[in-house]
């Protein structure tokens, strides 16, 4: 056994052999793979093997293309077959909705490069002759779904590893792991110690505890999942051909050929998790007691929807446990404040995702970065407030919903409340319906009196639409006031944060009292962070930006802080805020301060400390909303009381609480991006319209090569706003663009411009289109829409009353 290598990675399922190869293969050949039995002996060797691209997130689906793609490759270089059978998959959809979801994945398959099709009940009966038509109303097709062998994969990827120099340890155990002061590790197995540069955790089953072993707590559970065999079909004996894949969304099951008769899978509502505390060592090439009482609704509606399996009894029972993630997609990426320590668990469709994984992983620890928009997959899309209590609520949930539709206005509601603010009780009693993000409630729209706090889920505009329109109406006219709790907050200083934050942000410094906006980019130039900075003097910076990112930007400013000299903190739970937005909002502030809060004492961009209804504040001018605005932060004991004086003094001028929708509706109308939505690391600030916060001039900072290459450049594709003729239902992101006839860009975010009264959609499109006058179409709900790109901003254009004002 080595005594040293560049990379350890632990486990060797199907991730952690994907792992391994994709290092190899990005030229790290001094790598090991540790593995405590058998490969493959964790979830990965009874896996059915089953294999599709439809994922909700459109990232994550390219990736699992790759995947698919991959098996060729793989086999080629081990000479080890992976049983590869690409057949085709119907997926079925048995009510209108489940058509509008098949509709949507098959739109976004059109941007994706991904050949999909809606097809008829008809087709779909002559493609799977088990179906009864008369419980579907339609079907998508998918050219690219299949099964494979699952301990054929996972053998090949370790093979064609093992051809590139690496080396696999089996039947060895890794009982510890001792970080070292260089930052590497050593890696504690029953065969002696191996001194890792990194170590990655492909722990699978056992991803919590090789977790703990470096000190985290990671959101993983596994379930128990069961598939049947069923006995000879004599439909299947006697087909010419493969049958296909198939998912029966309202049955909740999926289906492929094995050997003359069916495998059937299902997710059953009344899922049940496994080793919920600890996950056994001694568990190995082991399955759990079959429970067929627990599948037997799911299978009766399968024997209704394919009434051929009737008769054809079940051959063998397959229960095994496997993780999940709270939101079911994998955890991948670099634990923020473990150095050289890197994860790939959580991974819930190994067959699909194992090869993505395996690519963006080895990226990230060879260059830096994983190449793609993992963004759906990054280990810092949950923070420490994700608990066990927490995932597990959220694995049962998820796992139950596994083949529910999600809506896009809906709020799912496990583990919640988990954080509220302390004016939650105050919103909610205004009637605030509350959205969770990152853990954190929130409030997204206020019922009025009268009505039920509680929206309908929808593809289409939901009963929230006329309240979040009078919402939009009170802030343009008077004043609204927002909780902005999930903005995130950090205080940055020390003699040396002027230099820090300069090379770290890709804009000038604001002075003393001022306010700026600033991209943060990597060092291929791309966005990794869109923030607003003040400066308070006396070397103290406050830099507000996005609340789900927290962790993922806390990671990067790990990373580049100095040893000393410059502090950086979370204000998350110290500081609350509100923002007072709309033409009289300077008047209200006036009530609330005795300060001046004149034009000329607080212009646009101004940051100060005011004492606000009594309280110590710190105050900024600046809104999200296109309008004269405000945003003020007061310490979180005191945020209840300024959120009383502000309802108090806000009657004369008409205040009305907003949320988040509407929120969302505002800045549209002004063409504001926003993080995780226009703004993600696949984009250049030039491409997102961002350039001008891009001070080039400067000496230096993260990326400014990056950027000067673009600019020799004009950008390849452009944000651009579009006004949809929309009816009933708006774009809400991943739409694709049509231009004459041809997909040719992709949706980020949409909604209805409830102050401008038309329907309107921000997106990506190559630049040389967007001169065209004429000629796009969005595709919301299978139907193209015509749109036209509004060339300004559709509210205010020149931007004069939240500057001017
Ligand atoms: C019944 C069933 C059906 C499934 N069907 C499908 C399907 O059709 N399609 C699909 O894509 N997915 C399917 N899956 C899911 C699939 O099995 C998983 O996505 C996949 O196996 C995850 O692989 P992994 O490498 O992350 O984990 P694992 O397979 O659990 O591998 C982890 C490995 O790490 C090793 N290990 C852990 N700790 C240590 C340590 N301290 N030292 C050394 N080694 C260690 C373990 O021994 C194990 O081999 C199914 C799962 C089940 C249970």
């Amino acid at each position: 056994m080595k005594t040293h290598a560049r990379a350890v990675v632990i486990g060797g399922g199907v991730v952690g052999a994907s792992v391994l190869y994709h290092l190899t293969k990005a030229g790290w050949t001094d790598v090991v793979l540790v593995e405590r039995d058998e490969l493959t002996s964790g979830s990965t060797w009874h896996a059915a093997g089953g294999m599709h691209t439809l994922n909700g997130d459109p990232n994550v689906a390219k990736l699992q293309e790759y995947t698919i793609k991959l098996y060729a490759e793989i086999e080629a270089a081990s000479g080890q077959s992976c049983g590869v059978h690409i057949t085709g998959g119907v997926n079925l959809a048995g009510t209108p909705e489940r058509m509008d979801f098949l509709k949507l994945a098959c739109a976004r398959a059109r941007y994706l490069g991904l050949a999909m099709e809606i097809i008829t009940v008809d087709e779909a009966q002559k493609l799977f002759p088990l179906l009864d038509k008369r419980h579907f109303v339609g079907a998508l097709y998918n050219p690219l779904e299949g099964h494979v062998d699952p301990a054929g994969v996972t053998n090949a990827y370790a093979k064609a590893a093992r051809n590139l120099g690496a080396e696999v340890y089996r039947h060895t155990r890794v009982t510890g792991l001792v970080a070292r002061a260089n930052g590497e590790w050593d890696v504690v197995t029953d065969h002696g110690t191996i001194r890792a540069g990194h170590v990655v955790n492909a722990g699978g089953l056992w991803a919590r505890e090789v977790g703990k072993m470096a000190g985290i707590s990671l959101p993983v559970l596994a379930m128990e999942h069961q598939y049947v065999i069923t006995g000879e079909v004599p439909e299947v004996a006697a087909s010419p051909t493969e049958m296909l894949h198939v998912i029966d969304f309202e049955g909740e099951i999926y289906m492929r050929q094995e050997g003359r008769g069916m495998l059937i899978g299902t997710y059953e509502k009344a899922g049940v998790p496994w080793a919920e505390l600890e996950t056994p060592w001694n568990f190995t090439h082991e399955l759990l007691a079959p429970d067929l009482d627990r599948i037997a609704p799911s299978l009766e509606v399968g024997f209704r929807h394919f009434p051929a399996l009737e008769h054809a009894g079940i051959k063998r029972v397959i229960n095994g446990p496997f993780t999940f993630a709270p939101d079911g997609n994998p955890l991948i990426g670099k634990v923020r404040g473990v150095p050289s320590y890197w994860v790939a668990c959580g991974v819930m469709a190994g067959f699909s995702q194992a090869g993505g994984v395996g690519l963006t992983l080895a990226n990230w620890m060879v260059d830096g970065d994983p190449g793609f928009d993992v963004w759906a997959m990054d280990v810092a899309r949950f923070g420490d407030w994700a608990s066990p209590e927490y995932t597990h609520a959220k694995v049962r949930e998820n796992y139950s919903r596994r083949f529910r539709i999600r809506f896009p206005n809906e709020e799912l509601p496990a583990a919640r409340p988990l954080r509220k603010t302390p004016a939650y009780e105050r919103l909610k009693a205004r009637g605030a319906v509350f959205g969770s993000a990152y853990g954190l409630e929130h409030a997204l729209w206020f019922a009025p009196p009268g009505m039920e706090p509680r929206e309908d889920v929808t593809y289409r505009r939901s009963n929230a639409h006329r309240p979040v329109g009078d919402e939009c109406r009170a802030v343009r006219q008077a004043t609204g006031v927002l909780e902005i709790a999930t903005f995130a907050r950090y205080e940055v200083t020390g003699p040396g944060v002027r230099a820090w934050l300069d090379r770290l942000l890709a804009n000038r410094l604001p002075q003393e009292g001022r306010i700026s906006l600033s991209p943060m980019l990597n060092d291929n130039g791309k966005l990794i962070g869109d923030f607003t900075v003040a400066n308070a003097g006396r070397d103290r910076f406050f830099v507000f930006g996005s609340g789900i990112a927290e962790q993922y930007h806390r990671r990067w400013f790990d990373a580049h802080l100095p040893d000393t000299g410059v502090t950086l903190r979370s204000l998350a739970d110290e500081w609350m805020g509100f923002a007072l937005a709309g033409p009289r909002s300077r008047e209200l502030l006036a009530r609330l301060t005795r300060e001046d809060v004149s034009k000329e004492a607080m212009p646009f961009l101004a940051f100060r400390e005011l004492s606000v209804a009594g309280l110590r504040a710190h105050v900024g001018r600046i809104s999200f909303t296109g309008e004269l605005g405000y945003e003020i932060w007061v310490a979180a004991q005191a945020e209840v009381a300024l959120l009383e004086a502000i309802v108090a003094a806000g009657t004369d001028p008409g205040l009305a609480p907003f949320g988040a929708r509407a929120l969302h509706s505002l800045r549209l109308e002004k063409s504001f991006g926003n993080w995780a939505r226009e703004y993600r690391p696949i984009y250049t600030p030039a491409e997102a319209g961002l350039d001008r916060f891009v001070d080039a001039s400067k000496a230096d900072f993260v990326g400014r090569e990056a950027v000067l290459r673009d600019r020799a450049q004009s950008p390849s594709r452009r944000l651009v706003t579009f006004v949809v003729d929309a009816g009933e239902a708006d774009a809400i992101g991943d739409e694709p663009v049509w231009h004459d006839g041809q997909v040719v860009g992709w949706i980020t975010s949409g909604g209805y411009g409830h102050c401008v009264g038309k329907s309107i959609a921000l997106g990506y499109v190559p630049a040389p289109v967007t001169v065209a006058e004429r000629g796009f179409e969005i595709e919301i709900l299978g139907e193209r829409r015509p749109a036209t790109i509004a060339r300004e901003p559709l509210f205010d254009p020149a931007g004069e009353r939240m500057r001017q004002s």
